[in-house]
């Protein structure tokens, strides 16, 4: 009987060691191979992300709205006019957007925060930007409600200021204060990726132009200020920025005649290519760190 226990208790210790070492390697090659398969999945989603920057340049009629995805990450400058506010939510959500890392009201103006309140109270935003200037209206009361509702802060940046959205910096070129002309206390923004150069200019007229002339403005792309208004994008200014393109976000038929004339002609002169939201849609501009595409893709965002 004794020498059987021995023999029992040999047996055992020897499936205890033999179970351990399988154990041991089940843990190895769990250890070895979840990690190597997460840096497989990280590697593809930052190969992607670094190749793929969209800048949408939404149809919303006579007013602004833009949104930039990079990483995954979603940015929005802007939000059309109150009409336009559920047609963007609604767009917004088909792109299965939660977050906003950035949303940015250019300016007080109706045409660019009428369908904030909105995009305020369907969204979580991790950053707002908007000037410190404020007005009475209806609309910008809303956005402040709004913002006191979700608990958001109402942030203004500073003049030459810089910040990163995924692999994009931004710099901020200009932001005014004077709340006697809301044009032009715009958020003028330029971003930087690859060899790519955007610059937004808001509603921003010539004063504004003026203000920051002496500053690196060169842009492949330039959203022009005021929708193409005989008031912005001088022929001074377009010859610092040297822009490849120009968007020009303007709605049909609009009372204020946008674009006019003479401002179209001192782009055409410049030689950069026109794109317009009144005649192409809503406009995507798809990069890479060195190619830039531009397509025409149908939102129904212009309420
Ligand atoms: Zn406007």
């Amino acid at each position: 009987m004794k020498r059987k226990k021995k023999v029992i208790s040999f047996f055992s210790l020897l499936l205890i060691a033999i179970g351990a070492i399988y154990m041991k390697d089940i843990e190895e090659i769990f250890k070895e191979n979840s990690p190597v398969q997460n840096r497989e999945v990280e590697q593809t989603i930052n190969l992607d992300n670094q190749s793929t920057v969209k800048v949408y340049f939404l149809d919303v009629g006579q007013a602004d709205s833009i949104l930039l995805e990079n990483q995954g990450k979603y940015m929005l400058i802007d939000a059309g006019n109150n009409e336009d506010g559920p047609l963007l939510v609604n767009y917004f959500k088909s792109l299965n957007i939660e977050t906003f890392d950035f949303v940015i009201g250019t300016h007080a103006h109706e045409d660019h925060i009428g369908g904030m309140d909105d995009i305020i109270e369907n969204f979580a935003i991790t950053t707002f930007y908007m000037p410190d200037a404020i007005t009475t209206t209806k609309t910008f009361e809303d956005v402040l409600d709004a913002l006191d509702d979700r608990s958001v802060a109402f942030q203004t940046p500073e003049i030459d200021g810089t910040f990163s959205f995924g692999d994009c910096k931004f710099q901020v070129l200009y932001v005014g204060d004077d709340a006697s002309d809301l044009n032009d206390t715009s958020i003028v923004l330029r971003m930087l990726y690859g060899n790519h150069s955007f610059l937004f200019m808001g509603d921003a007229t010539s004063k504004v132009e003026e203000k920051i002339i002496k500053k690196d403005l060169s842009s492949e792309v330039l959203k022009v200020g005021h929708h193409g208004s005989q008031y912005s994008t001088t022929s001074q200014f377009l010859e610092q920025v040297k822009p490849q393109y120009v968007i020009i976000s303007v709605g049909k038929n609009n009372s204020y005649d946008h674009p006019k004339e003479a401002t179209l002609n001192r782009i055409k002169n410049s030689g950069a290519k026109i794109y317009r939201t009144d005649e192409m849609g809503t406009i995507v501009a798809t990069m890479d760190q060195t190619t830039l595409t531009f397509d025409m893709i149908q939102t129904n965002t212009n309420g």
